[in-house]
């Protein structure tokens, strides 16, 4: 740019966001938004904003190294009793967070198309499932992989649940909380097989997204004997108070969704305006510890860049002494226990 050229305005720059990353919310988010307030923890996620094209010489378009573990197209086989199965990379909205942002997105925009496997695609995931004994659990992703119909989610289902040694299907999704109409009863019994045990594990970042049609989704998939466990971002503006976390664990409990993980925000190009430091998760995780029922307690985890796998961060409760440890209570303080055998 010369030095005369005209500073874009605010929509040239969004119009730049929006033609680099998917951009799209469903209305049941939409109509959760406070048009009157600036910081939106709602609005924050989905609405694009002109930081995004600002990229931290850190961030990378593979954060978490998926590329150096995926044997075929679809497949990320990083640890070796459980393998990811990428269905496809369309979403119901698309997070300003997102780790996967140069991947998902709409068919216009991607270039990669909508990631769709073909059927030839999926059978060669199958294949190559089939031929890993130790594979005992497969993760389902995307994208959101409860973008597919009932009757392919069927088809998935039944074929997963024919290899003797997948014993446990964990899909990993957005849209009960953003898109909950879409869990009809059909699709709930479609994740279901006599063969294998289902898990559904829910993105959720804020209490606001468990509204009354959320916690109805979540209900239908319950009820029909599937267990559910929540992940959430740990992101600046959005859920990084202990106020915030500790309404959000609470509500998943209550709504029957066990906390399962809070991540470290991946870094993915143009994210830093929603990173928190490792230290602030300490802190907020220790917070949730002092107030709340062990039900409430995600594990606060990093996904270490390079493929290297997940890591959990919270601060250790036991350290060495001269003649055995201090082990850290509820409320900090550090109380002596004898070592073992003595
Ligand atoms: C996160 C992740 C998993 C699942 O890890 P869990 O700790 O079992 O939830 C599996 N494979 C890959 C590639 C992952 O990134
Ligand atoms: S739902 Fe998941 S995969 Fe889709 S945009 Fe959000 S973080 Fe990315």
């Amino acid at each position: 740019m010369s030095p005369n050229a005209p500073r874009p305005s605010r929509a040239d720059l969004l119009d730049q966001v929006a033609a680099r990353y998917a951009v799209a919310i469903t209305p049941a988010m939409e109509a959760l938004i406070d048009a009157e307030d600036p910081a939106d923890p709602i609005a924050a996620q989905f609405r694009p904003d002109a930081r995004e094209l600002e990229i931290a010489p850190s961030e990378s378009a593979d954060p978490i190294g998926d590329e150096a573990h995926s044997p075929v197209k679809g497949v990320v086989h990083r640890y070796p009793d459980r393998a990811l199965l990428k269905l496809l990379h369309v979403c119901p909205v698309y997070c300003r967070f997102c780790f996967r942002r140069e991947m998902v997105g709409p068919p216009n925009l991607n270039r990669l198309g909508d990631g769709t496997l073909t059927h030839e695609e999926l059978d060669a995931a199958l294949v190559y499932v089939e031929s890993r004994p130790e594979i005992w659990e497969v993760i389902l992703t995307g994208g959101d992989p409860f973008m597919i119909s009932a009757r392919r989610a069927r088809e998935i289902t039944l074929r997963l649940g024919a290899i003797p040694h997948v014993k446990i299907l964990r899909w990993h999704t957005r849209v009960p909380a953003v898109d909950p109409l879409r869990v009809t009863p059909d699709f709930v019994a479609a994740l279901r097989t006599e063969a294998a045990t289902t898990y559904v594990v829910l993105h959720i970042n804020h209490a606001r997204e468990l509204t009354r049609e959320a916690r109805a989704a979540i209900a239908r998939i319950v009820d029909a004997g599937v267990p559910m466990l929540s992940q959430t971002v740990l992101l600046k503006g959005v859920n990084d108070d202990p106020d915030a976390l500790e309404a959000l664990m609470r509500a998943l409990v209550e709504a029957r969704v066990k906390p399962y993980y809070l991540h470290h925000l991946d870094k993915a190009p143009g994210t830093s305006h929603f990173r928190c430091t490792i230290e602030q998760g300490q802190a907020l995780t220790r917070a949730l510890h002092e107030r709340a029922s062990g039900l409430c307690q995600p594990n606060y985890v990093l996904d270490i860049p390079g493929g290297h796998g997940k890591a959990p961060l919270a601060e250790p409760s036991l350290r060495q002494t001269n003649d055995g440890y201090d082990v850290r209570d509820r409320e900090g303080a550090w109380r002596a226990y004898p070592r073992d055998n003595s």
